[in-house]
C-alpha cells in the first residue's frame, strides 16, 4: 500500500522461513492478547532538567505472553501493525494508561502515550481519542501523545488537520525519535505541536562525539526558537545529563533517573516524592 513507508516495507521480506513463522505464530497469539489480559503497561518518569522533579511519565506497552514470556514492544508493535491490530492495541493502551493514571491520582504530571503512524492515520482515532477521555475523566492538557515522523509522511495535510483536531480538544503533542526519520524541519512549522524528543542515539555518545553534539545542540535551539520544549531520551549517565542541562535542555527520560516502573512502584514513587 502506498501508506507503508520504507521502514515498514522490510516487514514483508523475512529474513528467513523461521522468521516467517515466528512472526505468523505472535500474530496468532497477539489476538487473543488483549481478551486474555496479557497487555500490561509499565510507566518511566520524565524529569525536569532545572529542578530534578518527575514532570511526567510515558505508558510504554508489555506482552507477556504464556506462550513466548515477555515479548518487547519493539518485536511486537511491527506485526500489529502490519496486521491491523494495531487499532484495538493502540486503544486498549490509551483507556488502560487513563484508567491507571486516575485510579493511581497521578496528576498533575504529563501522561505521555505512544501512537504508532497506522494508529495516527486511522479515521475514528480523534473520536476515539475524545471518548477515552470522557470516559476516564482524564484531563485533555495532561495528555501527550507520542508520534513519530512517519505519522506525517503520507498525505501531509490530513496529519495536519488530525493534530489541529487533537490541539484543539487541549491534548499535548510530542514528536518522538526526533532527527532519526525523514525529519524536514519544515514541517516543524506547519505541525502544531509542543515538544521533541530527542532520540536515544544522538544522546548515546553524546559525550564523546563532536557530532551528537552539534545535532542535540541545533534541535535545542531550533526548538527554543520555535516555542517547543525538549526532551532527552536514553539518558544513561551524569556526564550527558550535565551537558543537556548546560545546553538547556528542558527534560530526560532515561536509566541514569528511572527505568521504566510497574504501576504500583510509580504510584509509591510519586506519593514519597510528594510527602518527602
Ligand atoms: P520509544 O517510544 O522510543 O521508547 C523508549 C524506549 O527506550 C523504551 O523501550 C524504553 O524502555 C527504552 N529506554 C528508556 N530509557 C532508556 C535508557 O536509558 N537506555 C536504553 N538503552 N533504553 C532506554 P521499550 O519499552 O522496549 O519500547 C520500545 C519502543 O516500542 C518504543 O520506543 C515505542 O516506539 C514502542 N512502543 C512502546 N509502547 C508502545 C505503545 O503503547 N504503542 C506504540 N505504538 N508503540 C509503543
Ligand atoms: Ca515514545
Ligand atoms: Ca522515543
Ligand atoms: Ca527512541
Amino acid at each position: 500500500a502506498k501508506d507503508q513507508g520504507k521502514n515498514n516495507f522490510q516487514f514483508y521480506i523475512p529474513k528467513s522461513d523461521s522468521q516467517a513463522e515466528s512472526r505468523l505464530a505472535l500474530a496468532t497469539r497477539l489476538h487473543h492478547a488483549i481478551h486474555q489480559n496479557e497487555l500490561c503497561l509499565q510507566y518511566q518518569p520524565q524529569v525536569c532538567l532545572q529542578t530534578g522533579r518527575i514532570v511526567g511519565i510515558e505508558a510504554l506497552l508489555r506482552w507477556i505472553s504464556p506462550d513466548f514470556g515477555t515479548v518487547p514492544p519493539g518485536q511486537f508493535i511491527s506485526i500489529a501493525e502490519d496486521t491491523g491490530l494495531i487499532g484495538p492495541i493502540g486503544e486498549w493502551v490509551l483507556r488502560e494508561a487513563c484508567q491507571e493514571y486516575m485510579r493511581l491520582k497521578l496528576a498533575p504530571l504529563q501522561l505521555a502515550v505512544n501512537l504508532s503512524a497506522r494508529q495516527f492515520r486511522q479515521p475514528d482515532l480523534v473520536a476515539k481519542i475524545r471518548q477515552i477521555l470522557e470516559e476516564t475523566a482524564m484531563p485533555a492538557s495532561l495528555l501527550e501523545l507520542e508520534l513519530t515522523e512517519t505519522a506525517f509522511l503520507d498525505n501531509v495535510n490530513e496529519a495536519i488537520s488530525t493534530l489541529n483536531q487533537l490541539k484543539s480538544m487541549g491534548v499535548m503533542l510530542a514528536i518522538d525519535d526526533f532527527g532519526t526519520g525523514y525529519s524536514s524541519l519544515n514541517y516543524l512549522k506547519k505541525f502544531p505541536v509542543d515538544k521533541l524528543k530527542i532520540d536515544r542515539s544522538f544522546i548515546q555518545h553524546v559525550t564523546e562525539s563532536p557530532d551528537d553534539q552539534a545535532i542535540t545542540r541545533a534541535v535545542i535551539a531550533i526548538a527554543r526558537s520555535m516555542g517547543l520544549r525538549t526532551l532527552a531520551e536514553g539518558v544513561e549517565t551524569s556526564q550527558q545529563t550535565e551537558f543537556l542541562r548546560q545546553e538547556g535542555c528542558e527534560e530526560a527520560q532515561g536509566y541514569f533517573f528511572f527505568k521504566p516502573l510497574w504501576p504500583k512502584d510509580v504510584a509509591s514513587l510519586i506519593q514519597n516524592v510528594c510527602k518527602g
